[in-house]
């Protein structure tokens, strides 16, 4: 309405909606599993010396699949993945089917283990895109189906994930959860 009351209209062809996130994080951030899944089983740096007897610490996120198979796994946002790997290669024994998925904006990455499935291959992927399908592959707790998750600062190379010390998963890891929560 102007000043003297006259009335005016504004097609919507002329409005565009003004997103308040900043530019630096633009992008859709999807859960890395269908949403009825997405609760920890097991939290970042869990302290249990009897299945991590090494460091003593859980290096990533759980999500139980709670006995179902066939549990798609998604990119959690716009990325590549940059590594891939089988459960019967050097890595795999521990990891099961593993890849990783790099985000570039933001550069971390993100490494889902023990799939039921090859991983996506190797290239481009979007947000929600299916990258596996979650199972119990390799040295998978308990031999309970769930996605162990892990964040890596930086894109990621399977060289990074032979940890020295508590204090060297903590430099190059954090929580996967948080971060991907805090960009939905
Ligand atoms: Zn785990």
């Amino acid at each position: 309405m102007l000043q003297d009351g006259t009335k005016g209209f504004c097609s919507a062809a002329y409005l565009e909606a003004v997103p308040d996130a900043p530019s630096s994080e633009k992008g859709a951030w999807m859960p890395p599993v269908p949403k009825e899944y997405f609760a920890l089983s097991q939290t970042y740096l869990n302290e249990d010396w009897t299945l991590y007897p090494k460091f003593g610490h859980h290096t990533g996120v759980d999500y139980g699949g709670h006995g179902k198979t066939g549990i798609p796994l998604f990119a959690c946002a716009d990325g590549e993945i940059v590594y891939r790997d089988l459960a019967s290669s050097a890595w795999g024994a521990q990891l099961g089917n593993h890849a990783a998925l790099y985000v570039p904006p933001l550069d971390r990455s993100f490494l889902y283990c023990h799939m039921a499935s090859e991983p996506h291959a190797l290239g481009p992927v979007g947000a929600g895109e299916q990258i596996g399908i979650m199972g119990n592959t390799g040295t998978s707790a308990a031999g309970a189906i769930h996605l162990h998750l892990e964040g890596f600062y930086g894109r990621f190379m399977i060289a990074e994930r032979t940890f020295i010390s508590l204090e060297d998963i903590k430099k190059k890891t954090f929580d996967a959860d948080a971060f991907i929560r805090s960009k939905l």
